[in-house]
C-alpha cells in the first residue's frame, strides 16, 4: 500500500447504498486527482455474470465457492477509461443487466467469492494512490485509508438517478427501481460476513440536495486537508 511521510494510507474509501452516487463521486474524485479508481462492486458483477453464464446456480452458496477460482478477472484502474474484463471478454455492459443485479447480492455474501476479490483489491492498492469504492472498503478491505467517506441519499432521490440510467436500456419504472435498490441493501446490510456498514470514523455525506461538482469538491477537499503532499492536481 502506498503511505505519506507521515504513514497515512493514500487511498480514499467511499461506502454506502446503492445508487448514493458513489461511482461518480469516486471517479470524479480520482479523475480531479490523477489517482487510480477501482469499481469493486463491479467485480462481484462480473462473477455473478460468470456464474450464471455458466449455469452455475447462485443461490447456491457451495456451487459458487466450488467455482469461484475459474475465471480470471481483469478491472481498469484508469478513471476515464473503464473496463471490466472476465476471461478476456470486455463484459462492461453485462454486468449491469437487471438479472446480474437480482443475484449480486447472494454471489458477493459467500466467503470464497469476498476472500478471492479483496485480495485483488487490495493488491491493487499496493501499486498506487487509490479511490476505491463499494460497502466494505472502510471497514475491511482498507480500514486504514486516510479518507473515509460514507455516502447516502434519500431512496426517491436514488431511484431517480437509477431509473434515469435504465430506462433507457430495460424500461424500469422509478417505483420497481426504489424497490429493487431497497431490497438490494437490505441483502447487502444483513449479511453475516462484511456487511454494508459505515465505519466508526468514516464522514457521512448526504448527496439528496447536492450536485456531483459539490460532493466531489468536499472529498478533494479532505483529501487536501489529511495528505496534502498527494493532493497535488
Ligand atoms: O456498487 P454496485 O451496486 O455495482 O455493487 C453491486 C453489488 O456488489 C452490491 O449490491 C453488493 O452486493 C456487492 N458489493 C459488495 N462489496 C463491495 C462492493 C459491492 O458486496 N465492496
Amino acid at each position: 500500500m502506498v503511505h505519506d511521510t507521515t504513514g497515512a494510507l493514500v487511498a480514499v474509501a467511499v461506502d454506502g447504498p446503492s445508487g448514493s452516487g458513489k461511482s461518480s463521486t469516486a471517479r470524479g474524485v480520482a479523475a480531479h486527482l490523477g489517482w487510480n479508481y477501482v469499481d469493486t462492486g463491479a467485480m462481484y458483477r462480473a462473477l455473478t455474470w460468470w456464474m450464471i453464464n455458466e449455469g452455475v446456480d447462485v443461490t447456491d452458496p457451495e456451487a459458487v465457492t466450488a467455482r469461484v477460482g475459474e475465471p480470471t478477472l481483469d478491472i481498469s484502474v484508469d478513471p476515464l477509461a473503464l473496463g471490466v474484463y472476465v476471461n478476456g471478454r470486455e463484459v462492461s455492459t453485462e454486468i449491469r443487466d437487471p438479472h446480474v443485479t437480482e443475484s449480486v447480492s447472494a454471489v458477493s455474501a459467500v466467503p470464497a467469492v469476498r476472500e478471492r476479490l479483496v485480495a485483488i483489491q487490495r493488491e491493487i492498492m499496493e501499486r498506487s494512490a487509490v479511490v476505491v469504492e463499494g460497502r466494505d472498503i472502510g471497514t475491511v478491505v482498507a480500514p486504514d485509508a486516510a479518507v473515509k467517506i460514507f455516502l447516502v441519499a434519500a431512496t426517491e432521490a436514488r431511484a431517480v438517478r437509477r431509473a434515469a440510467e435504465w430506462a433507457h436500456d430495460h424500461g424500469i419504472s422509478v417505483a420497481s427501481t426504489a424497490a429493487m435498490l431497497d431490497q438490494r441493501d437490505h441483502l447487502d446490510s444483513t449479511r453475516e460476513l462484511s456487511p454494508l456498514t459505515q465505519a466508526d470514523d468514516a464522514v457521512m455525506i448526504d448527496s439528496t440536495a447536492l450536485t456531483l461538482d459539490e460532493v466531489i469538491d468536499q472529498v478533494v477537499a479532505m483529501v487536501r486537508d489529511r495528505i496534502p503532499s498527494f493532493a497535488t492536481s
